[in-house]
């Protein structure tokens, strides 16, 4: 035991837990016990009941271990203000805020501000509050996982949820991430959404053909098997080729392969037709154009035209593929 004042000072400097080797008399001495909570805030289970009742003591300690807010007083830990500032420190102070205080909206706001887990602690009144809950969730989508039963069982409420921010849709059960209507409701307003469907829906061809209909990027977050599918990306292809660029490569060599010379220009959104002039040469095989000859040509954003035999341009786009997912010009890279 600890009772010299100097000495019990230089060892809770060097560790703030030897105050528990102290005298009561020094556990009560609000110099070392600062000194000690000052170099680690556990210390304050071992100080005085007075000082773990002195705001500036027990604040000290909360600056190097929010958890010594377990160790303060009754009286403080029930004081809202002081519980507060302890979870405007760090929202997981929380924990150790008496229930009674845990349904206080405007804690609870500091709290789940900085990480929608804080929910989890807050009074069930609060889970169970509509309004505050859409409030956290704008910033916040994860308070979505504790909110009360009642709420996540209402689909009315999922759906003004997803409005306010869809990537709530990864807090939902399993059961409405696999829900059609839920996941149909999140892709229309991101289409990155998709990624938290349930696994269920992501490998399900019609629902995902449909989803592609309202944004092809939801294409990403199909299932390897559908994105290996030659079948199914055929049919998804046909309803935007931009889904290729998620396709597996064996699939995207196959079906860039069935694609006609004479249907370029149907199939890629920038190349457009041109008629050759002996002036002029193929830009990858650098052939001269006969009078009249049936060409093809990519038209960049800037109005340019870079022209190609049909069948060196086919066979160029298929060659690329096992550097770039989608069909880029030869010349400048840019997607056709
Ligand atoms: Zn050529
Ligand atoms: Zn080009």
């Amino acid at each position: 035991m600890i009772t010299d004042r100097d000495e019990a000072l230089r060892r809770v400097r060097e560790n703030g837990v030897n105050l528990r080797l102290c005298s009561e008399e020094l556990r009560g001495d609000r110099e070392v016990v600062f000194e000690a909570v000052k170099q680690k805030g556990e210390a304050l289970e071992y100080a005085s009941v007075e000082l773990r009742d002195d705001p500036a003591v027990v604040r000290q300690a909360l600056e190097s271990s929010i958890e010594a807010f377990g160790d303060a007083s009754i009286r403080l830990r029930n004081d809202l203000g002081f519980a507060s500032d302890a979870v405007r420190l760090s929202w997981e102070a929380l924990p150790y805020v008496p229930l009674t205080l845990r349904g206080d909206l405007s804690l609870i706001r500091i709290a789940s501000m900085q990480d929608g887990e804080a929910l989890y602690w807050a009074a069930p009144s609060v889970q169970d509050d509509e309004d505050f809950i859409m409030e956290i969730v704008a910033t916040q989508p994860s308070a979505a996982y504790f909110m009360s039963q009642r709420l996540s069982s209402d689909k009315r409420v999922l759906r003004d949820l997803l409005a306010i921010n869809w990537r709530v849709l990864n807090f939902f059960s399993l059961r409405d991430r696999g829900d059609p209507g839920i996941v149909k409701e999140a892709v229309r307003i991101s289409p990155d959404a998709m990624e938290y469907a349930s696994h269920e829906l992501r490998s399900n061809s019609d629902f995902m053909l449909e989803m592609i209909g309202i944004d092809w990027k939801v294409f990403e977050f199909a299932t390897e098997g559908l994105r290996g599918s030659f079948d199914f990306v055929l049919k998804a292809y046909r309803t935007n080729p931009k889904v290729i660029r998620f396709s597996t490569l064996a699939v995207r060599k196959r079906i860039f392969g069935l694609i006609a010379p004479e249907e370029l220009e149907d199939r890629f959104e920038h190349v457009v037709s041109f008629t050759g002039h002996p002036s002029e040469s193929c830009q990858i095989c650098l052939t001269e154009f006969y009078e009249g000859e049936n060409a093809v040509a990519h038209k960049t954003p800037q109005g340019l035209l870079h022209h190609f035999h049909r069948e060196c341009l086919r066979q160029a786009i298929i060659a690329d593929l096992d550097r770039s997912s989608y069909p880029r010009c030869p010349i400048d890279r840019d997607p056709l």
